[in-house]
């Protein structure tokens, strides 16, 4: 047990309150794994949920050292004192094996966390990958009740994690390093088809002309790319995250994109799809973890893994037995 005793109704109005205690306890009731803490949540998600929405979602991507951390602490801290509420979330991928977070560093960032109108939550370690959805649609939601206006969602470009975040923003980008020819040849084509724009980080010193380059040649091939929102036209640009050139420049591009989006009903579509999206994925995770807690399945997992292991039994004869006793009277 936690021994987190939670009053509901007060951790509500602290969120409600833009309170960053009450809204870094509430992401942590959202985390919880047991079952208790999951249902004050949703008593508590319930009582947020009329004040959510309003702001815009940004997804960030890019392979470790492309200098995500370095362009969300430049990026958001200008947010900032331009006078927005940032929230920073992530999803990790690498967590859920290693229970190591991209963001558990605490010394990346440190201008950000230390801004009043900042809040920077290190990423969950543990669970499942798709327990990490679901919690991390439900965080943005808290943010969201709490006043935050942008909400950055980091996450590592390994593959899987890009296509779950891509999922829950509005608006993602990748980050991207000069000196790419290889890269962008070993680069998937999937996953730029998922960005809104492509920014190439590090265009400082002796970088900026090739950066300049390794940027024509990402235009090049996005010619001939799907667009990863209709209507929009996605690009690449140059930035120093370091010393903060080419990041005003990005927000001028989310603003147009958003203005673009909202007149031709993209915005919303892709909300109201993103909503459906969160209920199935949802539907899956109860539905497993209902299965995995269930007694029963407990009891007869272990002999029915050893028979697959040993093949003595199909998959598919172990499925057939598993729901049989599954769904017995239940
Ligand atoms: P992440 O793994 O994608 O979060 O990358 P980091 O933000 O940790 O950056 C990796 C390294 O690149 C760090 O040493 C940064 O100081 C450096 N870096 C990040 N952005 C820039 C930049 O715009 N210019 C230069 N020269 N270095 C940068």
């Amino acid at each position: 047990k936690s021994g987190l005793t939670i009053d509901v109704n007060a951790l509500v109005n602290g969120v409600l309150a833009k309170e960053r205690t009450s809204l870094a306890k509430a992401i942590t009731l959202i985390e919880s794994n047991s079952s208790e803490h999951q249902s004050l949540s949703q008593t508590m998600l319930k009582q947020l949920l009329p004040h959510t929405g309003k702001s815009v979602r940004i997804g960030i991507t890019g392979v470790p050292g492309a200098g995500k951390s370095t362009f969300i602490e430049s990026f958001g801290t200008m947010l900032c004192d331009m006078g927005h509420r940032v929230a920073v979330l992530a999803v990790d991928p690498s967590s859920t094996m290693t229970g190591g977070s991209i963001l558990g560093d605490k010394t990346r960032m440190e201008k950000l966390v230390r801004h009043p109108r900042a809040f920077v939550r290190p990423s969950p370690s543990g669970g499942t990958l798709g327990g990490v959805h679901r919690k991390t649609r439900e965080s943005i939601a808290a943010c969201e009740a709490a006043g935050y206006d942008v909400i950055l969602v980091e996450t590592v470009g390994v593959g899987q994690s890009e296509v779950i975040v891509r999922g829950m923003v509005d608006f993602f980008m990748l980050l991207v390093l000069t000196g790419a020819g290889d890269e962008l040849q070993g680069m998937k084509k999937g996953i730029m088809e998922l960005a809104d724009a492509i920014i190439v980080n590090k265009a400082d010193g002796g970088n900026i002309k090739p950066a300049q380059k390794t940027k024509s040649e990402y235009n090049q091939i996005l010619h001939f790319l799907q667009p990863a929102t209709k209507g929009w036209t996605t690009r690449a640009y140059t930035c120093s995250a370091l010393h903060y050139t080419g990041i005003e420049e990005i927000w001028d591009i989310i603003d147009s994109f958003m203005e673009n989006t909202k007149k031709t009903g993209i915005f919303m579509e892709r909300r109201h799809s993103q909503a459906k999206e969160w209920l199935y994925s949802s539907i899956h995770d109860r539905l497993a973890q209902e299965f995995f807690q269930d007694e029963r399945i407990k009891k007869a997992l272990p002999s029915i893994l050893e028979q697959v292991t040993k093949e003595e039994r199909t998959v598919s004869s172990a499925l057939e037995h598993l729901f049989d006793v599954y769904n017995k009277n239940s």
